[in-house]
């Protein structure tokens, strides 16, 4: 079951922090350290035994106090048994990736992921003697037609972040689980606030904290947080890479954390009020927000879904590059840039990438970010480009 709103509410103020003692700082320092002392052989030892696991105080580059302590409020927000951060989003995606693969073995990957996933599926895993196969995302629980005995994992993603299919996540937890598959999904877009994915069977679920989580455009940072078994192979395989957050990163996100549910909630009505402005205008084709019934996918994501995040793409009628591109650089309030999450509004036209569902869309598409803007502004500049786009 989700996790009651309220719940996370308390859970973004009260987790994360030093214990009930009087009188207290209301946060954790920035904790910089590497090499970490014990009075004892014997204890140091029982910590190296013990390294793996969150919360053990071992050595800098196994976390600290306040890396520990974001790990156990991610792991409430995500209802997970385990999380590992990582240093980026990218980072969350690797290493998930490396601990449940092997040479020989055969990778399901959602047609629609993030650019970078498919970079590392198709530059290094390839190289390592895994076979990569891309799904359409909207396949369901005929992905099951697509395993074979060497499958070792389904990546997807929930929607894609460039062109926002929204798959539909319990039919293929359900196939997968019957044929003993993990799954493994990008939940970047949606944080723990609008969708809890391992409450839907996911067995890993990876985020980029650079975006909505940490919020503000000041942070890289990563996540996977897992139920069941997997979590201990993630967290090994990560400390084996020696990947590691650092310690102001973890400041910040535990500081961006706070706000996230009313950010969130904030950037759910901002997006559906500028998409439905758009939407009405003239240029416009289709609007692809999860939220709306012209996506693809918009079911799910009625069904599994208690909001939606404030990026979402918008098909222009078809024009030449340049006049996407005159509309694009005449925004004021818009920053052109990759990533997104922060609290300013962002535009990026999409070329989608694809392998097993050809793009066929004739139409130019390009991504809003929206951030915390007024509405009003946001709309009068997006008024004074759209015309660019008609001569
Ligand atoms: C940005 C992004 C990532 C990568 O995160 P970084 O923190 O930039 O490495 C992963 N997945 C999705 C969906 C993203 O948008």
């Amino acid at each position: 079951m989700p996790q009651a709103p309220k719940a996370i509410c308390n859970d973004l103020v009260q987790l994360g922090r030093p214990a009930r003692q009087e009188p207290r700082q209301v946060n954790l320092p920035v904790e910089m350290g590497s090499t970490i002392v014990f009075d004892t052989l014997a204890k140091f030892e029982a910590a190296r035994d013990d390294r793996y696991q969150s919360g053990t105080l071992y050595y800098g580059r196994y976390g600290n106090t306040a890396s520990f302590q974001l790990e156990a409020m991610l792991a409430t927000l995500e209802q997970a048994d385990s999380v590992t951060l990582t240093s980026s989003g990218v980072a969350a995606i690797t290493m998930s990736l490396m601990a449940v693969c092997a040479p020989g073995k055969h990778l399901l990957v959602a047609d629609h992921v993030y650019g970078n996933t498919r970079g590392f599926c198709d530059g290094v895993l390839t190289r390592m003697g895994i076979e990569i196969e891309y799904f359409d995302p909207m396949l369901g629980a005929a992905i099951a037609e697509k395993f074979r005995d060497t499958t070792c994992a389904v990546m997807f993603e929930a929607p894609g972040s460039g062109t926002f299919e929204m798959p539909d996540i319990p039919a293929i937890t359900t196939a997968a689980r019957n044929a003993g598959i993990l799954t493994i999904l990008d939940g970047t877009w949606a944080t723990p606030i609008f969708c809890q994915p391992l409450t839907l069977g996911v067995d890993v679920v990876v985020a980029s904290m650079s975006k909505y989580l940490s919020g503000h455009s000041d942070c890289m940072m990563g996540m996977i947080a897992s139920r069941g078994d997997i979590g201990t192979q993630i967290r090994k395989t990560t400390f084996a890479f020696g990947d590691k957050t650092g310690s102001q990163e973890v400041f910040l996100a535990l500081r961006g954390l706070r706000t996230l549910k009313m950010r969130m909630e904030h950037f759910d009505k901002a997006g559906r009020e500028i998409a439905t402005w758009l939407a009405g205008q003239p240029q416009v084709k289709t609007v692809l927000h999860p939220a709306f019934n012209t996506c693809p996918g918009h079911a799910n994501w009625r069904r599994n879904f208690t909001g939606a995040a404030g990026l979402f793409g918008v098909v222009f009628h078809p024009c030449p590059d340049e006049r996407i591109r005159a509309f694009v650089d005449a925004l004021h309030h818009f920053g052109i840039g990759v990533s997104w999450g922060g609290y300013e509004s962002l535009v990026l036209p999409v070329k989608p990438v694809r392998a097993a569902t050809p793009w066929t869309e004739t139409g130019q598409l390009v991504r809003f970010n929206i951030g915390l803007e007024d509405l009003d502004s946001l709309k009068a500049d997006l008024a004074a480009a759209l015309p660019l786009l008609t001569p």
